[in-house]
């Protein structure tokens, strides 16, 4: 069979905006370590809001609030909001001049309060196929200390484009395959550096009305610069509930981003309590990072599984709010030379998955300098997505994209802890010399933002 037969279309339909917040984010809770058990990182930083804070990122709620402050009586709050809403989201302004249905006064009064901003480009990288990555910059809790920093990245196709988006300044958890998981710093991002990620990728493809496109890279041609959206990057999206899903019911809101749920795909290692929640309270589609069949492996690489097993994490699964065949559950593979792809686990994996409307996603694995780990040849990556697809399920094979940038899955790790120069070439190299799977096809999620 010819490999694109196998090697399927669509993962996951996606689409997604973001918020700027300038609440601090919950941060999980010290535990005590007990030996052998699995131990979450406590952040070492929380967020400080600035003296001006953003509008972008509050929900209606909490914009009525700081209109409250801006001295707007109660009665005209409502109307109000419903006005900043509009040149927030659907025009997109930076400035509050620029708001001209709201009166002089009230445009000075909030400008002397609050900010429009979203996080500060730093850095931009265009990929020769097109993928474009932004380091954003954000402020740190301590004076004194680093800005931090955190990548978002744009993968666009003919007829859609994907934005992968960061929970976190690295990531409380370390899975054992993941550069994130090595980072030491961990920030939950507020809700306005998420929603921000999809303004700052909105301002720099010229994306709200009256934009101007970039003449380099690639955009879809529809109207949309950004169709879909992946929680992705860097950080566990469920560790950081609240922000993510203020966040993303902004990016829903029908009046202002209005991206459909079923374009919005948050990815988890299976932080088992929060899965319902997350159906219920943000009901966007979900991916579940699985990358093994039995939990002695799954506890290695995936070191959650030692406090939710894989039959929790199925459960939670087979409960999850509105999962059926028209929307499915997409699990996540990453394909591990000699350590989870031999066609037994395939197997395996088939019969784990039975009775759940689900999707496979395989993943290369993307090596990374120091990394244990080796990404499985592809002739095994086809044999076993064969298995998966004679079984009757989509297996895309997730195209690497963005390898030149160091944009795809796993490779994402800010520059809070800096690379060396040299780590840097070294990974590059890497990354671009494991040429072995870039011929899936455009439906595939590609090149996303693992850390
Ligand atoms: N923390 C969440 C979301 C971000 S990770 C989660 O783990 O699901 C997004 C996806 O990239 C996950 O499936 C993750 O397992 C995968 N990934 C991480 N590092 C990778 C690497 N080096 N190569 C390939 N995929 C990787
Ligand atoms: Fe965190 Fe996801 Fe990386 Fe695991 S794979 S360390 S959960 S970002």
């Amino acid at each position: 069979m010819a490999r694109t037969d196998y090697i399927s279309r669509a993962m996951t339909s996606i689409s997604a905006s973001i918020s700027a917040s300038v609440r601090p984010s919950a941060a999980p809770a010290p535990r005590v370590p007990v030996p052998g058990a699995f131990v979450e990182k406590v952040p070492l930083e929380q967020y400080v809001p600035p003296s001006r804070p953003s509008l972008v990122g509050l929900t209606r709620a909490e914009l009525a609030e700081a209109l409250a402050e801006a001295g707007v009586p109660e009665r005209q709050r409502r109307m109000r909001v419903g006005q900043l809403w509009n040149w927030i989201y659907v025009r997109g302004v930076r400035d509050f001049d620029a708001m001209t249905s709201v009166a002089k006064d009230l445009r000075a009064a909030l400008a002397a309060r609050y900010t429009l901003a979203r996080p500060e480009v730093v850095a931009e990288q265009v990929s020769s196929d097109g993928t474009r990555k932004w380091l954003l910059r954000l402020p740190s809790g301590t004076a004194g200390e680093k800005p931090h920093e955190v990548e978002c990245v744009y993968i666009p196709d003919t007829v859609r484009a994907t934005l992968c988006i960061s929970s976190q300044v690295g990531c409380t958890l370390n899975c054992s395959f993941c550069h994130t998981g090595t980072q030491r710093l961990v920030r939950n991002l507020t809700a306005g550096e998420i929603v921000g990620q999809l303004m700052v990728a909105r301002d720099r493809l010229g994306d709200w009305p009256g934009g101007t496109r970039p003449t380099d890279g690639v955009i879809p041609s529809g109207d949309r610069a950004v169709t879909n959206i992946v929680m992705m990057g860097m950080g566990e999206p469920l560790y950081n509930f609240d922000a993510v899903r203020d966040a993303l019911l902004i990016v829903q809101d029908g009046d202002g981003l209005g991206l459909s749920r079923r374009r919005i795909t948050l990815s988890t290692s299976g932080v088992v309590p929060m899965i319902a929640r997350a159906g219920a309270e943000i009901g966007v589609m979900l991916a579940i990072s699985l990358h093994a069949v039995n939990d002695t492996l799954r506890n290695e690489l995936v070191p959650i599984n030692r406090k939710y097993p894989i039959a929790e994490l199925l459960d939670a699964c087979r409960n999850y709010p509105g999962a059926s065949n028209a929307r499915r559950i997409t699990f996540e593979y990453v394909m591990l030379k000699g350590v989870n792809d031999s066609l037994d686990d395939a197997r395996a994996l088939l019969k784990l998955l039975k009775g759940i409307p689900a999707k496979i996603n395989l993943i290369p694995f993307n090596p990374w300098p120091g990394s244990r780990y080796e990404c499985s040849d592809w002739e095994q990556i086809e044999k076993f997505s064969e298995v998966i697809f004679n079984a009757g399920y989509a297996s895309p094979v997730r195209t690497p994209r963005g390898r030149d940038i160091l944009a795809a899955c796993g490779q994402l790790k800010s520059e809070t802890e800096k690379l060396s120069a040299r780590e840097r070439l070294a990974l590059r190299a890497m990354a671009m010399s494991d040429d072995g799977s870039d011929t899936a096809d455009d439906d595939a999620v590609s090149g996303t933002a693992a850390r």
